[in-house]
């Protein structure tokens, strides 16, 4: 029996690009002491506080079905922390919660998309955005950002793909991963002028929102215009290191989320109870929870700031935000792949390829900031000097 021809092409067709990560997996299995760099997981668990009341809401019997647009009270906590955040008045009825940010990349996707219409992303991307909006019945289309601008994408490269492919949505990521990036006001302004003068659906994964080391986080739903064409994506993944418990969000205008609390019921039936208590729960701690979340990246961040600053031949994209960094390789003349092959290979450190994102970060690498400190700038050392033996040719018979 066959599979339907839109699953066998949700990945493209060619290998995803995560070839790295599952070898390191395959050493470390095998017992090879890999640093792992490569995805975006905390090393700290979910905190205490959150899983106690986890705990508390499923023996208080939380455990049935919730209602499906999601608990009233973690609406309205997500709506008053929107609101609050963005001055762009927010009530429970522009909330969906939704199973993690992606479950609601995908419904944002198929709830302004027909079959065929094309969606825009910004190359590099995160890696599930292409499959993601195939999934969803798009042509996924990727307009390149540019290393030279630390990969904030131009107007007028949008605008140019506006009017080239007639797309129905553009989705952007601030801050960026894989980039580290945080788009500038600049940047924001340009993309919200694109979509009203195109009429496009902006999708804004802002699921890093906690995790701005430089400069400020903003939401272009904020923006003249953009309120009721804006759908964003929110997650509780990042902010408070609950991955595995799988609760985000999605916040727009009220007709929209009407229309996906319907795609819920067909889809997902809603979110389990005692995760959303849970995620009252860790809202309801305020951004003093969110901060000691992300206090081990911004440690992290500093340390490679300093690092960095003392070589020149790993030029470094500003780390502003997320737990990224990302490294431009190009000195050395190796391609990412093989530049994080080889590292791989003699230094047992495991670093994802640019090109594993997509072709405009060809020759750069990603660094996620997930291991403990020490080892982390040890790796990090370890990487520049790798890199300076390249570019300097010392190690050139190996
Ligand atoms: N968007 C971006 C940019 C991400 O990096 C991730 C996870 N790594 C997600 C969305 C999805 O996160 P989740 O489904 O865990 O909320």
């Amino acid at each position: 029996m066959q599979a339907s021809q839109a699953i066998q092409g949700l990945n493209g067709g060619g290998a995803d690009g995560w070839e790295l990560f599952y070898r390191a997996r395959r050493l470390v299995e095998d017992g090879v002491p890999v640093t792992e760099l490569t995805i975006g997981e905390h090393d700290i668990g979910t905190d205490a506080s959150i899983l106690e009341a986890m705990d508390r809401s499923a023996r208080g019997g939380h455990t049935g079905y919730a209602v499906v647009p999601g608990v009233t009270e973690l609406r309205d906590a997500v709506a008053a922390r929107v609101a609050a955040r963005t001055g762009v008045p927010t009530t429970r009825d522009n909330v969906l919660i939704t199973a993690g940010g992606q479950a609601g990349l995908f419904a944002s996707h198929f709830a302004t998309c027909d079959p065929g219409d094309t969606a825009l992303y910004i190359d590099p991307y995160y890696a599930t955005y292409p499959g993601t909006l195939r999934a969803a019945g798009a042509r996924a289309v990727a307009v390149a950002a540019r290393a030279e601008d630390g990969f904030q994408p131009r107007e007028a490269d949008l605008k140019q793909a506006a009017t080239a492919h007639n797309p129905r949505t553009l989705l952007i990521n601030t801050p960026n991963n894989p980039t580290g990036g945080v788009y500038s006001d600049q940047t924001l302004d340009g993309i919200a002028r694109v979509c009203v003068g195109h009429d496009l659906w902006l999708i804004s994964d802002e699921v890093y929102d906690t995790q701005v080391w430089q400069g400020r986080h903003a939401s272009p739903r904020a923006l003249p215009g953009m309120a009721d064409r804006t759908l964003v994506i929110g997650s509780m993944s990042k902010s408070h290191a609950m991955t595995g418990s799988r609760i985000g969000w999605i916040v727009g205008p009220e007709t929209m989320i009407n229309h996906l609390i319907t795609l819920a019921i067909h889809t997902t039936y809603g979110v389990a109870g005692y995760i959303q208590d849970a995620a009252l729960f860790a809202l309801s701690q305020g951004q003093s929870l969110e901060a000691q979340v992300a206090d081990p990246f911004r440690r992290r961040r500093a340390l490679a700031v300093n690092i960095l600053a003392g070589q020149n031949v790993v030029r470094a994209l500003p780390p502003s935000g997320a737990m990224y960094l990302m490294l431009d390789i190009r000195a050395t003349g190796l391609s990412g792949v093989a530049f994080a092959e080889t590292l791989l290979e003699r230094h047992q450190i495991a670093v994802m390829p640019g090109e594993s994102f997509g072709a405009a970060a060809a020759g750069h690498l990603r660094v996620a900031m997930t291991v403990e400190d020490a080892r982390f700038a040890a790796a990090l050392e370890k990487i520049v000097e790798f890199a300076s033996e390249r570019a300097t040719g010392t190690a050139a018979t190996g």
